[in-house]
């Protein structure tokens, strides 16, 4: 994505980080990364901004934007954590395919900013009631942490949390009620017991149906997982589905050469097969459905 970055926060006298927005016309402002004066800009071509009064050739717009985020971002940590008060933030997890609900100081009684971890020093530390770090937090206009950072915070089980800006208007991002972090290096699911990798998250589809053979009508159950569509239910979500009302039958297939738990029609007894049970019942929007949580499953391994 094309870069958007124009100077939205000013310094006032008092230190304060100032939005563009809240600037007072009588009161003079310094730039947050070179502390040279800065003038306001209101023009109609772009939104309103700061300007440095004299050309300051080594200040960007970008080091401005990373202070001034990183300064905020810790601010309201800080406050937050003096109030007691969680912070909220929501992520799509790589590792499982899903996305994730928490609070960023579920685990943490203080933060620090640009503070020495020993190789690293991340823009945001947050730190347990022991004062062992639990997370870093890095606000990436320009440069991504890089595999061997990574790979640090990994090894002493520090979570790392990214946040990307593209725009200074992404300022507004601490407005919200929930934080949006880009990444975070940890996934809250359970892993793997044979392959050690984080499970999707799975759930049982309950789908009101009619047989495909006698047209009764027919209860069907289906598993939809974050990495897709499970062919089989396991013994567990057979359970889960029979308390809803599905009638399932340990049936024999030809073409997979198995038996396997099906759906199976009460009235004439005849089951649906794992291809079919996608293409005419779960791709039928018509058959209204409930979903139920199922808990976890591996792609891999099966279980
Ligand atoms: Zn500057
Ligand atoms: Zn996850
Ligand atoms: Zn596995
Ligand atoms: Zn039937």
């Amino acid at each position: 994505m094309k870069k958007d970055i124009l100077y939205s926060l000013g310094q006032a006298p008092n230190g304060e980080l100032v939005h563009i927005a809240d600037a007072k016309q009588d009161i003079s402002y310094v730039c947050p990364a070179c502390h040279q004066a800065f003038v306001q800009r209101r023009g109609s071509r772009k939104r309103p901004h700061f300007a440095h009064k004299i050309l300051s050739p080594n200040c960007t717009p970008e080091t401005a934007l990373h202070y001034g985020f990183k300064t905020l971002l810790f601010e309201k940590i800080q406050s937050c954590l003096s109030d007691g008060k969680a912070l909220p933030i929501k992520w799509d997890c790589p590792k499982c395919a899903g996305f994730h609900e928490g609070n960023l100081l579920k685990k943490s009684v203080s933060v620090a900013l640009e503070h020495s971890l020993g190789e690293r020093q991340p823009d945001i530390a947050l730190f347990s009631e022991q004062q062992q770090p639990v997370a870093a937090i890095e606000v990436v206009v320009t440069h991504a942490p890089d595999e061997e950072a990574i790979r640090y915070y990994d090894r002493r089980n520090i979570a790392v949390v990214v946040i990307k800006l593209n725009s200074d208007q992404d300022i507004q991002q601490l407005e919200a009620d929930v934080l949006k972090p880009d990444s975070i290096s940890v996934c809250p699911n359970p892993k793997c017991p044979m392959c050690e990798s984080h499970m999707p998250k799975k759930r049982l589809l309950i789908i009101d149906g009619d047989c495909w053979n006698c047209r009764a009508p027919m209860k069907v159950a289906a598993i939809r997982g974050d990495m897709g569509y499970e062919p089989n239910l396991n013994s567990d979500d057979a359970r889960l589905a029979a308390q809803h009302g599905v009638f399932m039958k340990e049936q024999y297939s030809k073409t997979v050469g198995d038996s396997y738990i099906a759906n199976t029609c009460r009235r004439c007894g005849k089951f649906v097969g794992g291809h079919y049970l996608f293409i005419d019942y779960v791709a039928v929007p018509e058959y209204p459905r409930q979903e139920l949580d199922a808990g976890y499953y591996c792609p891999n391994c099966q279980v």
